[in-house]
């Protein structure tokens, strides 16, 4: 895939639940694009973090917010706030209305540069970015995302069991999904990639194939 060279941004949405394989597919395809990522998970996973650090009650809407609007760009790069902690304090945060208000600039604001950018998340394409180039909602059945993690962290000689992640990842669905404000579904026009039967390089070849498509519609003007 060729990179983006035009002078408007071009802006990749990349949503869908948690394990579905988003956050490996958006730098996949943030390098071959030549564009910058933003893995939005880490604002709503700092902020939990810092909260549940300092012993804070993280369904204290107000307070949240507080955490929210003084995020620094710098807390993103905490090593610790991929793991499956960091996401359980994230998703409950990411239920207050606030926190996601104070968010929003932010993300607007780094998909607004030149020459744009692949942001990945649960709102992108619905919130964050309802103008975006291109849409794709990621997904694939609970099952086989409590597979794959249940699989990546045995891998990292973690105690785990398949049952207990597919609680946690329906548990986790069904937070994201049901919250009043900016829930997990796809955009009207987004592009659902479900990725049950693919492996990374299936997944991969398909959102290039939808990218590539899209870019090709708004040459023609269409
Ligand atoms: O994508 P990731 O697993 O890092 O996200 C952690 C949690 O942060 C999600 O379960 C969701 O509750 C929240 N989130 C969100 N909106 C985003 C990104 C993440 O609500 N754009």
């Amino acid at each position: 895939m060729t990179d983006v060279a035009s002078s408007r941004p071009f802006v990749v949405a990349i949503d869908g639940p948690a394990a579905a394989g988003k956050g490996t597919l958006a730098l996949r395809l943030a390098e071959a694009l030549g564009l910058p990522h933003l893995d939005t998970g880490l604002l709503y996973r700092a902020i939990g973090k810092l909260m549940a650090e300092r012993g804070f009650d993280l369904d204290d809407a107000a307070l949240a917010t507080q955490f929210a609007e003084a995020l620094d760009p710098e807390d993103l790069k905490r090593g610790d706030l991929r793991g499956r902690e960091a996401g359980e304090l994230a998703s409950k945060v990411a239920v207050h209305p606030g926190v996601r208000a104070a968010l929003v600039d932010f993300q607007r604001t780094f998909a607004a540069r030149a020459p744009g950018a692949v942001l990945d998340g649960r709102d992108i394409g619905t919130v964050i970015c309802p103008d975006a180039d291109v849409k794709i909602f990621v997904t694939a059945s609970p099952e086989v995302r409590a597979r794959r993690r249940t699989d990546e962290l045995l891998a990292k000689g973690r105690d785990v069991r398949y049952e207990a992640i597919l609680a946690e990842t329906r548990e986790r669905d069904e937070r994201d999904s049901n919250r009043a404000v900016a829930p997990l579904k796809p955009a009207a026009d987004a592009v659902v990639l479900d990725t049950s039967a693919l492996d990374r390089d299936g997944a991969f070849a398909a959102a290039t194939a939808i990218v590539e498509k899209k870019r090709e519609a708004t040459s023609k003007g269409a």
